[in-house]
């Protein structure tokens, strides 16, 4: 018989991560990075958007999204993210040479250090191109004018990076993680646990195998420890061992514990399942009705309404516009009274991508005071062609006093 090993699809699951996480930053969309919080700016470009500071609860319920996701996902599958996906686990593994390194020469051990130091500079570099773009930060640093605040953040970064791999290494899960404090208020009697299985102790050779191989130094055949990081090994430690006897690991993953029963839909799990579900259609509805075009109209203080030779009253206003788009706008300004074309000037605005613009607007409408106070009437900004975005702005035609 021979068990499937954990090993392999761990390995495979970390690369993937590996490859994600420095890639995501050299990928570009529409120009800009796919995923950035620009410092200068103070824009999230996430995936062909940027969002702009005040629109930062969509970033909020994003979070929020998470903290549900990672809330549901702990109480059904336990603590999967620190044994398959958390970056600390995944470095410590990519930089394995070092627990074995304890042993040997002393010039082994400041080839391990070596080693570890420069994952260090890459992962404190990758982290850093989250905030500044790697095209930029590469060609500042080749022509030598990273600047003072990059280089401070990239050594400072480094450094805490290359304590952590170096030294700390998986004491942090048990000491420092808030998340692995966090899970034992969020398993409960049916959260996926990797154990020993208690109905076959006699089958356990005592062979240590599962102990000498477990990163954390826990002897996971007395109980489900709080420094189980489930990597797993043990389960492939025991699978080596138990092959030989023609059996099975007697280290597995059990929803529960060994031979517990009980659905797995319990009522925390549908509550932050559906707050999960929730709180990503309020982001998916957010994120998909904002427009890239932002419009403030305020009466202009210094104009007040005029009445012209032929009889058209003027008022005025000031525009304040943002294109938050990634691509330059050509408007086109319209006024309306109770559905009533009016005259309305500039007729046409461009704004740059990503630029603000405050600009003066004019209304000419005829009619009496008494015509004038009564309906609706709206400014409106749009763009021509099919991929239409339209502003409307409610707007207060005054009348001059002289009517
Ligand atoms: S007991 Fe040790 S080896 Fe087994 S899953 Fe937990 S941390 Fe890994
Ligand atoms: S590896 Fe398996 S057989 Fe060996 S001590 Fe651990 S549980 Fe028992």
């Amino acid at each position: 018989m021979t068990n499937n090993r954990m090993r392999p699809w761990r390995r495979l699951t970390e690369a993937v991560q590996a490859v994600l996480l420095l890639g995501i930053p050299f990928v570009r969309i529409n120009g800009e990075s796919a995923l950035r919080f620009d410092i200068q700016t103070l824009r999230l470009h996430v995936f062909g958007t940027s969002l702009w500071m005040d629109e930062f609860f969509i970033v909020l319920i994003a979070i929020l999204f998470f903290t549900f996701l990672i809330i549901f996902v702990t109480q059904i599958f336990g603590r999967i993210w620190c044994g398959w996906l958390c970056p600390q686990t995944v470095i410590i593994d990519l930089t394995w040479f070092l627990d074995r390194a304890a042993s040997k020469t002393i010039i082994r051990k400041a080839v391990a250090y070596g080693l570890t130091l420069l994952v260090s500079i890459i992962v404190a570099a990758d982290l850093i191109w989250y905030f500044i773009s790697p095209y930029e930060f590469i060609s500042a640093l080749m022509a030598g004018n990273l600047g003072a605040v990059a280089s401070g953040f990239w050594v400072g970064l480094c450094a805490i990076i290359f304590m952590n791999y170096a030294f700390l290494r998986h004491s942090w899960c048990a000491t420092v993680c808030p998340y692995a404090k966090l899970q034992g208020a969020l398993f409960d009697d049916r959260t996926m646990i990797i154990g020993f299985d208690n109905r076959r102790r006699d089958e356990c050779m005592d062979c240590s195998a599962c102990v000498r191989v477990c990163p954390v130094n826990i002897d996971i055949r007395n109980g489900l420890q709080a420094a189980c990081i489930a990597c797993a090994e043990c389960v492939d430690a025991c699978a080596v061992r138990m092959e030989r006897k023609k059996g099975k690991s007697l280290i597995s993953y059990f929803f529960g514990s060994p031979g517990s029963s009980g659905s797995l839909i319990r009522t925390n799990v549908i509550i932050f399942g559906a707050l999960t579900l929730l709180s990503f259609a309020f982001f998916l509805y957010l994120s998909l009705s904002r427009s890239p075009l932002d419009v403030t109209v305020l009466p202009s203080p210094k104009f007040e309404a005029k009445m012209t030779a032929q009889g058209e009253v003027i008022n005025a206003y000031t525009l304040a516009l943002e294109n938050r788009g990634r691509n330059d706008l050509a408007l086109s300004l319209k006024a309306y009274r109770n559905g009533t074309r009016l005259k309305a000037t500039p007729e046409k605005i461009m704004i740059r991508a990503g630029a603000y613009l405050r600009i003066p607007a004019f209304i000419f409408s005829p009619g009496s005071a008494d015509a004038m106070r009564a309906g609706q009437s709206e400014l409106v900004l749009e763009t021509d062609g099919p991929d239409k975005i339209r502003a409307t702005r409610k707007v207060i035609l005054r009348a001059p006093e002289v009517l």
